[in-house]
């Protein structure tokens, strides 16, 4: 039974799926906060009145785990562990009729458009003001940096569009103002986010302004790394290319989720690409960047994908040699336009093509990080775990990418500064190495 009394002002939220999430939760917080609300984030205090679970809807696991966390939470309700229980994110947008049947014992659901409705039910004002105002949740020196919301692409496989609407770009003045606060506040790298981070401005500038905007974004004192994630290889702005050559703050390093290869199986996808055009840019890529790190993300299992379609798929990783490599075997989503499909390819099939493909992508991992032994790299601290500082090079992302390693060091490194760190080994995902200066 509850002992300790609860904080009718304390809320915890807790945030599900992707960094776009990450974004909306450190949003509803900064709202909350300045609410004079006691906020955490995913905290274990038992004197916790409220909770906000942040959902993702986006593939059939990620629901589950959404699920699974909405029910834990509704047992802690029952069990008086907590008062109130909200949900909102992605899954609560597209099932919220669905959930609400359920009677999970959820005070309300809110979908992913709704901040201001949800605020008003906690009876806490909605500051436009605050706008891009947050409460962040990843260490300070770093910020996942939202430059719009929604898409308007076809993909057939895809409920993204269903959960976040329409692309909106946020204007770069507004965006340049916020990377300079978070930059006051001590933010040193934006990992730029969006649904799809290539289609920036069409719809407020008529034209793809990603370029201008990295200009812009790159001239924010105190911000020395700049990461592009979510770039879509169909009319992919390629003047950005020359943006990232010549800013040094602008890291040599590109996301951009390709799905597939096969062009059957990219027209089924309705990615509006080929298995020519999509290596050619690749290669463009690498030729104006030289040394530049890509990231892909690929889909195994798709609808009609046969093991030719696979077998060419994993012969092209081979070969392209990607830096970075996530695989998901495909996920049947109702409502998608490839739902219409037979999801003929047996689930225990989608997992064993991915896993065939993140062992081939494991090897090349090992062979592109030994060629990193004995060059020194700039590499940012991101935490201390025991004797060991752990941290990134310009070339990987938080979370999803490989780390440095700098063990047994005399020194007395600060997290979130930046050191030249000499790589003395490597393994599969991670490299080890010593402090230079
Ligand atoms: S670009 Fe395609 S895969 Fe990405 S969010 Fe938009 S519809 Fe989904």
């Amino acid at each position: 039974m509850k002992t300790k009394t609860l904080k009718k002002n304390k809320v915890n939220v807790i945030t599900l799926g992707c960094s776009k999430n990450i974004y909306d939760s450190e949003v509803l917080m900064g709202q909350l906060k300045n609410n004079k609300f006691d906020v955490v984030h995913e905290s274990n205090d038992d004197d916790i009145s409220t909770v906000i679970i942040n959902t993702c809807g986006f593939i059939e696991t990620a629901k589950q785990e959404s699920i699974d966390t909405i029910l834990q939470y509704a047992q802690g309700k029952k069990d008086g562990l907590i008062e109130k229980l909200y949900v909102t994110g992605c899954l609560s947008e597209r099932y919220r009729d669905d959930l609400r049947k359920e009677n999970l014992g959820v005070d309300g659901f809110f979908g992913t458009k709704d901040l201001p409705r949800l605020l008003k039910t906690l009876k806490a004002d909605y500051k436009k003001e605050l706008l891009g105002e947050r409460l962040l949740t990843t260490p300070a020196h770093f910020a996942f940096f939202k430059i719009s919301e929604g898409c308007d692409r076809p993909c057939s496989f895809c409920a993204i569009p269903i959960m976040r609407g329409k692309h909106e770009s946020v204007p770069i003045e507004e965006l340049v103002s916020r990377a300079e606060s978070l930059a006051n506040n001590g933010t040193k790298e934006l990992i730029l986010i969006a649904q799809d981070l290539t289609y920036y401005g069409l719809d407020i500038y008529k034209k793809r302004n990603l370029a201008e905007l990295l200009n812009k974004l790159s001239d924010v004192k105190g911000i020395e790394w700049i990461r592009l994630h979510y770039a879509f290889p169909t009319g992919f702005p390629e003047d950005i290319l020359e943006v990232i050559k010549e800013k040094s703050n602008i890291c040599n390093y590109l996301d951009i989720p390709l799905q597939h290869i096969s062009d059957n199986i990219l027209a089924s996808m309705r990615r509006g690409t080929t298995k020519k055009k999509t290596t050619d840019l690749l290669i463009k890529i690498k030729e104006s960047v030289p040394g530049i790190t890509v990231r892909t993300t690929l889909i195994t299992g798709y609808p009609g994908e046969t093991e030719e379609n696979f077998q060419e798929m994993l012969a092209w990783v081979k070969e392209m040699k990607f830096d970075r490599l996530g695989v998901f075997p495909y996920s049947h989503e109702d409502d998608t336009h490839a739902f219409k499909l037979e999801d003929d390819v047996p689930e225990e099939v989608k997992q064993s093509r991915a896993d065939e493909i993140m062992d081939a992508q494991s090897e090349i991992s090992l062979e592109l990080n030994e060629l990193k032994i004995g060059k020194t790299f700039k590499v940012l601290i991101d935490r201390k775990e025991e004797e060991v500082y752990i941290g990134r090079t310009e070339c990987d992302s938080p979370d999803v990418d490989n780390e440095v390693l700098i063990e047994n060091t005399a020194q007395n490194l600060i997290v979130g500064n930046f050191y030249q760190v000499k790589i003395d080994s490597a393994e599969h995902y991670d490299l080890f190495g010593h402090v230079v200066e």
